[in-house]
This record gives C-alpha cells, structure tokens and sequence, in this order.
C-alpha cells in the first residue's frame, strides 16, 4: 500500500476539474479578482445551505472570528470563555484584541468544551463564550445557550470543523452548527471540509444589525466607499476562491457521506482493539468527520509505527493551549486542565478525507491491529 495521505485534494480535485477549472476560466476573463459577483453569490448559496442566516465572506477562519469579536463592542479586559483543547486561532483573536481567553476543559469523550465547569469560571466581566465544534462535532450547544442566556452573554461558535454539522435539540428543533449561537465563523483553509484553493472564512448570524457590522468592518469599516464610520479590517474573499468554493459547496453533503462512510469502516474494524477508543458520538449532534481521532494507549509508538509502515496521522494538539509559552496564565500550568492534557498524549488522528478507498482503510486498520497485537 502506498501514497496513502492525510487528506487528498489532488483526487478530490481531479473529479471535478472540469467544473473548477471552467469556474476559475469565468473569473480570469472577467478580472474582477475583488468582490466580483462569484462572492456574492456563493455567499448567498451558503446562506440557503446553513438554513437562512446571513453569511459574511472574508479572508480566513481567524479574521471571521475576530470581526465577531469586534462587531461585539467588546472592551479590553473583557473576558471570554473558551475550550483549552482547540487550535490557537480561537484564543489567538481573544488575546490580539485585547480580550482575555478564560480557559476551560473538555469532555473527555465528546473532546468538546465541559458545560459543567464553565459556568465556574464565568465572572462580571465574562461577556462571551465561544464554543468549538472539534473535530466536526456540536458542543452541547443546549446548554451552552442557557448558560449564555443565564449569564447575559453571546456565544460565538468556531465551526471551522464542522461545517454542515448538525444540530438537533431536546424539544426537536433542529438547527445547522455556527446558526444557534449569536455569531458563527468557519473557514475555508484548503484541508477543512468545505476548503478552497488558498485561505477563505465566513461569518454567520441572524441578527440584521450584526450583520452589517460584520460586513463594514470585514471592509475598512466602510458601508459606503471612502465613508468610514467604523474602526476595520482589510479581510475579504478572493473572487477566485469564491467561484471554486461555489462549485465545491454543492459536493459538501457528498463530501460528508464519504467522510461518514470512511468513519463507519474504520469504527466497525476498531472497536474491539482493546488498547484504542474509537470516536465518542454525543447524542444530539451529526458529525462531519473533519477529523477521525482515537484515544490510544502508547500513541506516540503507534504513531511512529503506523508511519513505519506508510501510514501518516496527526496529532490535533500536541501541547494544550495553557502550556503554550504565549497564552500561559498566572496560575495555570501542568495539572490546571487534567482533560486536556490528558488527551494531549492520548489523541491521534488517522486519514480521512473524501477520496479514501476500501484496500486503503482496510490497510490501515490491519496495521493499527498488527500494532496492538505485536
Ligand atoms: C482552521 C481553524 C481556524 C482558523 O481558520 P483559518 O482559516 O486557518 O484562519 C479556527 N478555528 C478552528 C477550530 C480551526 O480548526
């Protein structure tokens, strides 16, 4: 078995060249490289596809998040709450606007912020949370939404993994990840569900008055050219990236369903390895698969063995966020987050992606089992 790949976009490419390659042709002839008419209107399939809210396009996942944060009015000082098991750019924005990230650990098994330590650690200055749905799965957002509604605060939900996750809440009602809360950002980076070919993000709320903010300041803060009635940012979407993640966007339920089947298979051949937990599902949201990831008993050796034998893994993250030298807090070090530190040495992440084929999966679950058994 060889070239097996973390996520193949060459083969996810290749099966829909014609269609990219006619959609970046339309652009080039055109030359309307910025807010040509694609970015408009790939923004507006998206809205349809997330269930309506409005959808505001912008250069990347981490500016989405910080146009949020600053669409909120939110002083220095400020506090808000977010998981400690996350990739940086969620605390990163925090920290950059002078906000303080207020860390809180996960659930061990669903890797998602703990609902029951975060109302501890929510003060008068809290005035957001903002959860991640990790991996591709909804935190539980239920919850989430009552603390916030308790507490007076907005929740802005990172769905750069889950794009397209589902959301079901106890009286039925369902709802698209990155719509229940006051604002929802996700990005575009090539390797995340719905990736183009460079960086791009969105923003979702369905709040009108939100909205127009987010999308002055994702402009210079402009709603009129050259009038600036608002302090923003330089951060749009590309035409180009637009047009292929229009054409990219009606592939996303397929892409899910390919990423679900991958999962299933690698589920059904994993579970009885003792030795290895294979992903926890919570009960009320779908998942999107961004990432396949076990807890595994001497991961660092199956990961070195697995590459042995031509299979690549990941490990999303290796240091937690409180241990990194940039966001270390007075009073957090080893032992402040027990979940996540924890996971830090137990996760690992296998290949998944739209293109994966039966003798591959086969492979690598027959290598991760030689492993346990050896
Ligand atoms: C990828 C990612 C981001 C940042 O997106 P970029 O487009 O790379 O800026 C933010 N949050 C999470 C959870 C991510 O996985």
């Amino acid at each position: 078995m060889h070239d097996i790949k973390m996520v193949d976009l060459q083969s996810q490419y290749l099966r829909i060249k014609e269609e990219i390659d006619g959609a970046i042709q339309h652009v080039l002839n055109s030359t309307a490289f910025i807010q040509g008419p694609q970015v408009n209107a790939f923004a507006q399939d998206l809205s349809r596809f997330i269930g309506g809210a409005h959808v505001i396009t912008c250069a990347n996942g981490t500016d989405a998040l910080q146009i949020a944060m600053m669409a909120l009015g939110l002083k220095p000082g400020d506090e808000i709450i977010v998981p400690v098991h996350t990739y940086v750019a969620t605390a990163e924005v925090i920290a950059l606007l002078g906000l303080i990230p207020v860390f809180v650990d996960v659930d061990k098994d669903a890797f998602n912020i703990d609902v029951n330590q975060m109302e501890s650690r929510i003060t008068p200055k809290t005035k957001a949370i903002v959860p991640v749905h990790l991996y591709g799965q909804c935190a539980d957002m239920e919850s989430i939404m009552k603390i916030a509604a308790t507490h007076n605060l907005y929740v802005i939900e990172d769905v750069a993994q889950a794009l397209g996750v589902e959301y079901t809440f106890s009286d039925g009602m369902k709802k698209k990840g990155g719509t229940i809360g006051t604002i929802g950002t996700t990005s575009f980076f090539p390797s995340k569900n719905l990736g183009c070919f460079g960086d791009g993000g969105a923003i979702f709320t369905n709040n009108d008055a939100l909205a127009e903010k987010m999308r002055m300041i994702s402009n210079h803060g402009q709603r009129v050219k050259y009038h600036h009635d608002l302090i923003g940012i330089n951060s749009r979407l590309d035409t180009l990236q637009a047009a292929i993640l229009k054409v990219k966007l009606n592939y996303l339920n397929e892409y899910e369903q390919k990423r679900n089947e991958a999962a299933a298979y690698y589920d059904n051949e994993l579970k009885d390895i003792s030795g290895i937990r294979i992903p926890y599902r919570v009960r009320n949201s779908t998942h999107v698969f961004h990432q396949y990831t076990l807890k595994a008993e001497r991961r660092d050796e199956l990961k070195k063995y697995l590459e042995s034998k031509g299979v690549p893994s990941m490990i999303y993250y290796p240091v937690p966020l409180h241990l990194q030298r940039a966001y270390t807090q007075k009073g957090f070090g080893e032992g402040s987050f027990p979940v996540t530190e924890q996971l830090s040495k137990e996760v690992i992440s296998l290949p998944i992606h739209t293109e994966m084929k039966e003798p591959e999966l086969g492979y690598i679950c027959q290598t991760i089992r030689d492993f346990y058994r050896g």
